[in-house]
């Protein structure tokens, strides 16, 4: 059975095998996820950018509060920064993340352009990426976020959870950076479980695998995780 990424640095990355039982593992846990793509990925963007250093009830209120607010996104765009930043300040970090989405919206409509996303649904999924990488502030998570929950295309997003999840089950190399970590979750997951394994990773950190202390005792996927020993031990 193939390796999903080249072998670097010390670190060998899963067989596919391996893969495949972690992912029917998590299934028969947490099931399988199935949202279909939403279609606007310039509200998923948005969303996004919200979501940093807050819970998903406090990013739904400053959402909400911003929609309610402005009847579109021009508007956000085009009002003065303290109304951005008074609507959203349910987030938390509000100063910064209000300067953020409108530095975004302004670069989206450089030029006369619209504020819409919706050509992403038949642009190669290379320049998409590119394109929302290279807005202000955003990176391969948020651009993952996009084109997953927005439109459905073959993009993983590796959030803190994931990544930590990853790692300890010797799916992720130790330490990669963050543009390596994106690569490789892509790789690592078969077309059409990009969803799945995204958020059944993410279960799995929330519920039982966590940062301080996880319930390994607990865990269903206790006896294939290569971290189980070293953690029960502890420090
Ligand atoms: S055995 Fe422990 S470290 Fe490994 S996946 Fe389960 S909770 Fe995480």
């Amino acid at each position: 059975m193939g390796r999903v990424a080249a072998t670097k640095a010390g670190w060998t990355a899963p067989s596919r095998a391996r893969v495949a039982r972690i992912r029917e593992r998590l299934a028969g846990v947490y099931g399988v996820p199935s949202a279909a793509p939403h279609g606007d990925g310039l509200a998923e963007l948005v969303l996004t950018v919200l979501s940093q250093s807050t819970n998903d009830r406090n990013r739904d209120v400053a959402f909400l509060r911003l929609r309610e607010r402005f009847p579109a996104w021009e508007a956000v765009r085009d009002a003065p920064l303290e109304e951005v930043e008074e609507a959203i300040r349910p987030g938390g970090i509000s100063k910064v993340k209000s300067a953020r989405i409108q530095a975004i919206l302004e670069a989206i409509g450089a030029g006369g352009r619209d504020l819409d996303l919706s050509w992403m649904v038949d642009a190669p999924v290379e320049e998409s990426q590119r394109y929302l990488c290279a807005l202000p502030g955003v990176g391969r998570k948020t651009a993952a976020c996009v084109l997953l929950f927005a439109f459905g295309l073959r993009d993983v997003p590796v959030d803190t959870h994931v990544s930590r999840v990853g790692m300890r089950l010797g799916l992720l190399r130790d330490k990669a950076p963050f543009e390596e970590l994106h690569d490789a979750m892509l790789a690592l997951t078969a077309p059409g479980a990009e969803l799945e394994l995204h958020v059944n990773l993410l279960r799995h950190g929330r519920r039982t695998c966590h940062a301080q202390r996880p319930a390994c005792g607990a865990c269903a996927l206790r006896r294939m995780c290569p971290s189980r020993a070293k953690l029960e031990r502890g420090p």
